[in-house]
């Protein structure tokens, strides 16, 4: 059985409103970890268990407010894999400002990718991961061929740079 008050005793309110596990967790980064008398749990599974009751099998106990280490009864809810996975394409979607892998990149990202191309350190597949787009976009940025000024978009472009490339 877990002991409650030495459970509630490692938890700590965070500024943000979370109630934070102050004990270990799972990796930097990752869930608080509890002792619930038999075995290593997730902090907020048991915190779960013990102001909301069992979790039903098969299912997960998620973050509202997505803070691996809080442990506020009212941040936590359970749900499927796929609600969560759902959740996690949503967050980072509105996390990054930008929508899905396909998104236009802004001008400081081309001239970013072009930029960091130019030092030679970078792939245009590394470059394609780093900027959610496909390698083909990146080679399409570093050859200029997009992104050409309205007037003269259409028109095919000598690829820059491509006997060095
Ligand atoms: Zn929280």
């Amino acid at each position: 059985m877990v002991d409650a008050n030495r459970f509630w005793s490692h938890a700590a309110p965070a500024s943000n409103g979370c109630l934070e596990w102050a004990g270990a967790t799972f990796g930097p980064g990752g869930y608080g970890a509890a002792w619930d008398g038999e075995r290593t749990r997730g902090a907020h599974r048991v915190a779960y268990e013990l102001t909301h009751g069992p979790i039903p099998d098969g299912l997960l106990v998620r973050h509202a407010c997505d803070n691996r280490r809080c442990v506020k009864p009212e941040h936590l809810s359970v749900g499927t894999y796929a609600d969560n996975a759902r959740d996690c394409t949503e967050r980072a979607r509105k996390a990054t400002g930008h929508h899905s892998p396909l998104a236009k990149l802004t001008d400081d990202q081309v001239a970013e990718i072009r930029a960091l191309y130019a030092t030679g350190k970078w792939t245009q597949r590394e470059l394609g991961r780093r900027f959610s787009v496909t390698q083909a976009r990146v080679w399409q940025i570093v050859h200029d061929r997009v992104r050409t000024a309205p007037s003269v978009r259409g028109v095919e472009f000598r690829p820059v740079g491509e006997a060095t490339s």
